[in-house]
């Protein structure tokens, strides 16, 4: 019997199902811009998923992976490298505190997996504390931990998320601001431990300031109070510094911002500039010997890949050049160009910090619906980014889709950064009708 055959439908299928509309084409790229295959230009102030940090097209960077690619293009992971090693003594030289030991590995998804194989086993307990709306990945186990509801369900029905145990959002759940918001949280982050018994929790894996989640820093106080709280009961915290690592909030590291040390610490993307995947997770000298003498294996072949970590030593090398006095220097006028935006009726809030800023929009006195909680409701959120992309600004959309969130490369000087909010202005009138006092 003769069988139909369809033809097969050739495609990319895009990272996630996000809203909005249907993006360019991107064949070009150049300090803060990029090129699509029609020929038009876009500032790109999302840095394409807030990790191409240095900007686009570094001459520095891709000399130093051609640099590479000339001596070895690859050595094993379970061998030493030269280029391996100059990066861990550089990310040493940078990290906080006494995070000094790297173990290597391709995305922030398997650094976050790695991070939490090692706190198992160093501590002996098996659950992680993360948050709801969080984002840690979307592989198996990182997407376990991952408390944003998109990513989690589809690993739910088969015990994806047995290990994870979540926390509420900040500010979300908790009704309050600055220092109650603190208090609260904290509060409340003492009594889930307790209540799991803390011998269970290895450790807490938290986002310094959220990232797709809506570029929410914590409330003044907060981290100083979880250093302790985690002190108390020999939990490990864990930074994931996937977003906020390499200058995207003005120090190298977000955690740094918020003046304490995390025992361990999770990076990727910025890493390289993402000129090249790379990731790793940074420890101090104790949990570096238990997992050297551990017995157990981390190992994969991509880990650390010399190309990347020549990409590393160059990325690391743009940082340097100004760009995290770039970053500092420019910050309270990117925040005070976005605190315009609230002239709009439809936006709720605008915060962030560094280089890393969310919008919140809001349907008259509410907030809007997120699609994925309601496929039905009125949300028009996602056209604000395709009204951006209309103007030639690539924003991201947040996660819920009630916010968008703009984060462009740190090289970005005031005249990107005011471009890029005037065509959000003019996107946000366009989504949502412009109000009198922004007319
Ligand atoms: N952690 C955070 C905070 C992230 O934002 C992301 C990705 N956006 C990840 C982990 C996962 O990184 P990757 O996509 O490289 O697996």
């Amino acid at each position: 019997m003769s069988q139909q055959r369809m033809e097969p439908a050739s495609a990319t299928l895009a990272h996630w199902s996000s809203p909005d509309g249907d993006p360019p084409t991107i064949v070009e790229g150049e300090g803060c811009y990029v090129t699509d295959d029609e020929g038009e230009e876009y500032l790109d102030f999302i840095a394409q998923l807030y990790c191409v940090n240095a900007g686009h097209g570094n001459g520095e960077i891709n000399a130093a992976i051609e640099e590479q690619l000339s001596k070895v293009a690859y050595v094993s992971s379970a061998k030493h490298n030269d280029t391996r090693d100059r990066l861990a003594d550089e990310l040493a030289e940078i990290a906080p505190g006494r995070l000094s030991n790297t173990f290597f590995s391709i995305s922030g998804s398997e650094a976050n997996e790695a991070a939490v194989q090692i706190a198992r086993e160093y501590t002996g307990a098996p659950k992680v504390l993360t948050r709801y709306q969080s984002y840690h990945g979307g592989t198996y186990g990182a997407g376990s931990l991952t408390g944003d509801p998109s990513t989690r369900a589809a690993l739910e029905p088969y015990g994806g998320t047995a290990t994870g145990k979540f926390l509420p959002p900040l500010p979300e759940a908790f009704d309050a601001e600055g220092e109650e918001l603190a208090e609260k949280a904290a509060n409340h982050l003492e009594y889930v431990i307790r209540n799991e018994g803390h011998e269970t929790v290895g450790a807490v894996l938290m986002e310094p300031v959220a990232g797709t989640s809506g570029a929410y820093p914590a409330p003044e106080g907060y981290f100083e109070r979880v250093r302790e709280i985690c002190d108390e009961y020999d939990v490990l915290l864990i930074a994931d510094e996937v977003i906020t690592g390499f200058g995207r909030c003005g120090e190298w590291f977000g955690i740094q911002t918020e003046g304490i040390e995390p025992d361990m610490l999770t990076f990727a993307k910025g890493v390289t500039s993402a000129y090249a995947p790379l990731a790793g997770v940074l420890v101090g000298p104790e949990i570096a010997d238990n997992v050297r003498e551990g017995g157990y294996d981390l190992g994969q072949t991509f880990g650390g890949h010399p190309l990347s970590c020549a990409a590393g030593l160059g990325a690391i090398d743009v940082y340097r050049d100004g760009l995290l006095e770039n970053v500092r220097e420019n910050a309270a006028y990117f925040e005070d160009e976005l605190r315009e935006l609230e002239a709009h009726d439809a936006v709720a809030d605008v915060r962030g910090r560094g280089f890393l800023w969310g919008i919140t929009f809001r349907d008259g006195e509410e907030p809007f619906v997120d699609p994925w909680t309601d496929p039905d409701a009125d949300n028009p959120v996602g056209t604000v980014v395709e009204e951006a992309a209309e103007r030639n600004v690539l924003i991201g959309a947040g996660r819920p889709a009630t916010q968008v969130i703009c984060a462009p490369p740190l090289c970005a000087g005031r005249e990107e950064i005011s471009d890029g909010v005037d065509a959000l202005d003019a996107a946000i009138g366009a989504a949502f009708g412009r109000n009198d006092e922004n007319a």
